[in-house]
């Protein structure tokens, strides 16, 4: 499969994160593409929550970001607090974390020169570029494939108005999330797993909170380690993109263990109007008083700081913690290929979503440029989806004290990096 020159038309499932990535990589080396994106809505509803973003995202905007817009705020150090003892232990570790709203934004005004308040004049295209087009409220219903031809034919339906259109590529990048409709439709044998904890959420104006709070949480990502469970929480811009002190934002995560069907997750899963959500209930929906005894349980066991931004986030969000790992990638002699989210979800501890993204984009490269083969990307895209659903998982088990889980996490990390040593994996 050689590099998509103009005139090749590569279609893109789902415009978000990995989807707008691939796009802006293909667009800049002169491909023609279409997105389709099943949200219908101009401006997609974000969590405005926190988004790690990795050395390969760095290097890919570095390569082809045009609206010289910063993306992220830097944290120089990692800092962890035992229960009320507020700095146990501190390292360097360069890290830039960023808003989801405000990445996506940036994406969207590189790929097709989508206005917002984050970057309110986008980047004219350049000569070489490719033509885009992202096409909200498309919903891909069916992907068959013409060996003959070579080409991948795309059925999609209009959210809106019901109507069915066809779309045909010799190059398809599914990257439609954990919950793939591609991979579904191909029947990709997939494991899907809840992790056991779920994780609530939320941001808060820095603003809101004392100079001492915003100063300790300045800088890092902090981890606070309580009794079986645990908080990340770190500085992020706002969606609009702001990164300057004063206009910032206080991102929080807290994991903490339900179990899978219990009434208690009943309970928190089920939000103001009665409804209850699969894996995740949105701002403003859980109900008050789930919160409030959330709170109540735990607000005397945690540090002032922490304490402060829990009790002042206006809108926070849940969220069930899961894997997801698809045992294949590529299909129809490479000419679809599942990448982000679709291929593996991790736990969200390393924040390693988008950062796969990027590299599923350079691996791809690297394939149409000749460089490696289809199945040498797929095993190294394998190898590094174990590594860090392993690595991630390992992280969540240490931050809630599941000191067994983490024995038997590390052996079989152990195993996998012997086997990857021996060529196995
Ligand atoms: C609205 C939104 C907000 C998010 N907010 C955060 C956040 O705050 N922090 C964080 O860490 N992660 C967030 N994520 C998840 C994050 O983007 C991913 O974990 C990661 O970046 C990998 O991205 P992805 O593109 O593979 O998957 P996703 O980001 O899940 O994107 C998949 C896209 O495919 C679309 N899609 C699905 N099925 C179809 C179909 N049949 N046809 C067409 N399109 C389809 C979805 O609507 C979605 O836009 C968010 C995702 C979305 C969609």
């Amino acid at each position: 499969m050689p590099v998509p020159k103009s005139a090749v038309i590569v279609i893109q499932i789902g415009g978000s994160v990995a989807g707008l990535l691939q796009g802006l990589q293909l667009k800049r080396q002169g491909a023609n593409v279409i997105v389709l994106e099943q949200d219908p809505s101009k401006d997609r509803h974000s969590h405005e929550s926190g988004v790690s973003i990795g050395p390969t995202v760095v290097k890919l905007l570095e390569k082809y970001d045009a609206t010289g817009r910063p993306a992220a705020i830097p944290a120089r150090f990692l800092s962890a607090a035992w229960r009320q003892r507020l700095r146990v232990a501190s390292m360097v570790w360069n890290h830039n974390m960023s808003n989801w709203g405000c990445l996506y934004l940036i994406l969207r005004a590189n790929f097709d020169g989508f206005e917002s308040q984050t970057v309110p004049r986008p980047p004219a295209s350049k000569e070489t570029d490719g033509q885009v087009e992202y096409r909200p409220g498309k919903r891909v219903t069916g992907v068959t494939y013409d060996k003959d031809k070579g080409l991948v034919h795309v059925e999609y339906v209009d959210v809106l108005n019901g109507d069915v259109s066809t779309v045909s590529s010799d190059m398809v990048i599914a990257a439609d999330g954990v919950h793939s409709t591609v991979r579904k439709i191909l029947q990709v044998p997939t494991r899907r797993d809840y992790a056991g904890y779920i994780g609530w959420r939320g941001t808060v104006p820095e603003a809101r909170l004392s100079k001492e709070t915003v100063e300790y949480f300045s800088n890092r990502l902090n981890f606070t380690f309580m009794k079986g469970t645990y908080f990340i929480s770190y500085l992020i811009p706002t969606e609009a993109g702001d990164i300057q002190p004063g206009k910032r934002l206080v991102n929080w995560v807290w994991y903490f263990t339900v179990p899978e069907g219990s009434p208690e997750m009943k309970e928190i899963f089920t939000d103001v109007q009665g409804k209850t959500h699969p894996n995740t209930v949105p701002h403003g929906q859980i109900k008050p008083e789930v919160w409030s005894k959330q709170i109540a349980r735990y607000v005397s066991d945690m540090t002032p700081p922490l304490a402060e931004i829990v009790t002042k986030t206006p809108r926070p969000f849940v969220t069930k913690v899961g894997e997801a790992e698809a045992t294949q990638s590529s299909f129809f002699d490479g000419r679809l290929v599942l990448v982000g989210d679709a291929f593996t979800g991790f736990r969200s501890h390393l924040g390693m979503a988008s950062e796969q993204a990027a590299r599923h984009c350079f691996q791809m490269d690297r394939v149409w440029r000749g460089e490696i083969t289809q199945e040498e990307r797929d095993r190294e895209a394998r190898f590094y989806s174990k590594r860090f659903l392993l690595l991630n998982r390992l992280i969540g088990l240490t931050g809630l004290g599941l000191v067994l889980e983490v024995c038997r996490v590390l052996i079989a990390y152990l195993v996998l990096m012997v086997q990857h040593r021996l060529g196995l994996v």
